[in-house]
Parts: C-alpha cells; sequence; structure tokens
C-alpha cells in the first residue's frame, strides 16, 4: 500500500521488514555528502539495530564527518568512500539491501552514486527533504517530519524493530532529531516529534550530554573564526531583509579551518532584527558551497536549485558553483533583487 500526499510518499514496509528477518544480510547504509548530524545519527541508529540482529551492516559516507558527532556510537567504523574507495566500492556491489538516508537524489552521493545505481540490491530510502528521486524499491519519505532520525525511528516501530532499540541507538537518533531542528527551533511543529523525543528520553538518554559534546565543542580557533565572520566578513542588506557572510581559503587558513568548523554560522545573521534570509559562501578547493536560510514561506531551495546546483528544504537549502568566490558573491547579488518582492512581503 502506498499513502501519497503532498509531502508524503510512504509505501508499505512490509517487504523490507520480511527481507530483514533472516539474519545474515549484507547491508550498506549510505548517507550524503558532507553529512550532518541528521545524516549519522540516523544511520548509526539504524546500524546498530541492523547488527544486533544478526546482519553484516556497514554506514558508507562519501566523506569524512564533522567531529561535533565523531563521538557517537559507531561513529569510528564508518567508511568513506574519499579515504577507501575500495572497501566501500566493494560493500555496496555485495549489499543485499541498501539504504539511503537523508538524502533523495543519487547525485548526494558523489563517487559512490555509479556503484549505487548499478547495484540491484533492495534499496530503502528514509528521507525527509521535498521531491524524491525513484531510485529506490522501497520509498520512505516525509516532508513534514522533522529529520530523517524521526522517520527512521518511525520505520523501526512499523517494522517491530523497536526491541533492538537501546540507550545507544536512542542517543544516536536524537542527536539526529536535536541537529535538523537546531535544539527544537524550527522543523519541530508536529506533535509526532516530541512524541518520539519523549519515547527516546525514556532509554535513559543523557540529553544534556548530546547538546554539550554537539554545540559547546569549539575550538578556540573556530571561536574565534565565529567573530571575524559576523565582524569583519557580513555584509548586512537590510533593503532585502538579506545578509551573508562570505570565508575565503585564505581566512580559513588563518583560523586553521577544521570540516565542519563553518556549521550554524549560517543561521547568525537571522538573529539580526529584520533579517530574513542569510547566506553563507565557503571557498573551496575547486567549488564554491552556499548554505541559505530563511525565515517565513521564502523558500530558498528554489535559489538553490535554479541558480546553485543545489536544493534542500524551503527554509534551509545548499549547493554550490564552480565559479570564484567573488563571482559567486557577484551573481547573488545581481539575483537577489529578483527577490526582492517575495523577501519583502515575507511574514510569519
Ligand atoms: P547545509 O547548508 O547545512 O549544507 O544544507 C542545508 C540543507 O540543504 C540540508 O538539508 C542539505 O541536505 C541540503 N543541501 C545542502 N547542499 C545541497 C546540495 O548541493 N544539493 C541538494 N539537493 N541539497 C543540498
Ligand atoms: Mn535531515
Amino acid at each position: 500500500m502506498t499513502r501519497r500526499n503532498d509531502t508524503t510518499i510512504w509505501h508499505s514496509t512490509a517487504n523490507v521488514a520480511a527481507l530483514l528477518q533472516k539474519p545474515g544480510k549484507q547491508i550498506a547504509l549510505t548517507i550524503h555528502v558532507n553529512p550532518d548530524g541528521d545524516a549519522i545519527g540516523s544511520a548509526l541508529g539504524l546500524f546498530r539495530v541492523l547488527n544486533k540482529m544478526g546482519h553484516h551492516c556497514h554506514v558508507i559516507s562519501p566523506n569524512g564527518l564533522p567531529s561535533f558527532v565523531s563521538w557517537l556510537p559507531g561513529a569510528e567504523t564508518i567508511y568513506r568512500m574519499s579515504d577507501a574507495p575500495e572497501i566501500v566500492s566493494e560493500l555496496i556491489r555485495k549489499a543485499d539491501v541498501i539504504f539511503a538516508l537523508d538524502f533523495n537524489e543519487l547525485k548526494r552521493v558523489k563517487d559512490m552514486e555509479p556503484a549505487i545505481e548499478a547495484s540491484t540490491a533492495y534499496k530503502v530510502l528514509i528521507d525527509h527533504h521535498p521531491g524524491p528521486e525513484n531510485f529506490c524499491t522501497c520509498t520512505l519519505s516525509d516532508t513534514s517530519a522533522s529529520s530523517t532520525a524521526e522517520l527512521v525511528f518511525r520505520f523501526l516501530q512499523e517494522t517491530g524493530l523497536l526491541p533492538y532499540v537501546d540507550r545507544e541507538v536512542a542517543t544516536c537518533l536524537f542527536c539526529g532529531i536535536m541537529t535538523d531542528t537546531g535544539c527544537f527551533s524550527y522543523n519541530s511543529s508536529n506533535r509526532n516529534t516530541w512524541e518520539t523525543v519523549a519515547t527516546l528520553l525514556d532509554f535513559k538518554i543523557n540529553k544534556d550530554a548530546v547538546y554539550d559534546k554537539v554545540y559547546d565543542n569549539f575550538s578556540v580557533e573556530r571561536m574565534r573564526l565565529l567573530g571575524y565572520s559576523l565582524n569583519d566578513k557580513m555584509e548586512v542588506m537590510p533593503v532585502y531583509r538579506t545578509a551573508f557572510i562570505s570565508l575565503s581559503r585564505t581566512d580559513q587558513l588563518k583560523y586553521n579551518f577544521q570540516d565542519g568548523d563553518s556549521e550554524g554560522f549560517v543561521n547568525y545573521p537571522l538573529s539580526i532584527k529584520g533579517i530574513r534570509f542569510s547566506v553563507l559562501f565557503i571557498e573551496r578547493e575547486d567549488h564554491v558551497k552556499i548554505s541559505l536560510r530563511s525565515k517565513g514561506n521564502f523558500a530558498v531551495n528554489a535559489m538553490a536549485r535554479k541558480y546553485f546546483n543545489g536544493g534542500g528544504h524551503m527554509n534551509a537549502s545548499g549547493g554550490e558553483t564552480r565559479l570564484s568566490l567573488e563571482e559567486t558573491i557577484n551573481l547573488f547579488k545581481r539575483i537577489l533583487p529578483d527577490y526582492s518582492h517575495k523577501l519583502l512581503e515575507n511574514e510569519y
């Protein structure tokens, strides 16, 4: 049975539940490039359940994890395509079941894409981004969910796998929900999110410790980079209710930039009174990574898709260009006036 409305495609989980009943399956859990707390929390929670059931399960990622989630139970077992392409390709090739977690377009897995596409494994998508591609046998997609972690919990409930959930699994899933809702400040208006959290708390997770490890773990350099970004690198454009931050390679070098160090920076300009749209440009070796955030009904995913080869949620999206940092910012300034009426009429 398929339930379908504007935001949900939820295929029957009966086949995958039956498939998982017999232990010993080879299972690959795949996540998107530059994985975030939700991708990693979802994957590691499910990883622990499936291993406890007696499956041979591995989490595989296109590249490395940010340090704020590297403490999660099982994180040390994640294989990266960027470090171990042969091992990862082999895990995909021999998988009986592949889960796609927290992404819905195959291009988001970068170099793992051809192997996943070629695989004849039973593929299950669990995700909450709009517009899922049709590359899985079983698609479990609900854009009204806070996070993929919430949907992994729903999947475990529906397939009768809750008995395998323990404190570690609950910690991973809680971390996914917490990070994808900015500590319950957005994407968390659904009763189901809170009910899921309430159930996870029953497993005696240490919620305060999760918060501390994720958010209060800045290196001194990262903290100073944040100060520098806000003080020297933020441009405010009040006529468009917009502010943006850009960080060049030189800026990053100066502050010993590590993967994940700019995580969350894009949210700060939204704390300025009247600002409804915030963008972060990060210069990388061969591209510029762009993060877009908004408040209210200004859809940043439309801009990310149209100009930055990206996508995501209405209020939180990302993309990239192959232009220089300066050219990217110029492009942004050029297109911004086209959005001015939407930005100015944007209210809750
Ligand atoms: P972030 O700015 O934190 O990298 O990403 C914000 C949101 O946009 C996340 O939900 C992420 O999955 C999505 N996103 C980021 N980069 C891309 C991209 O290049 N393509 C697509 N389709 N989504 C992206
Ligand atoms: Mn997510």
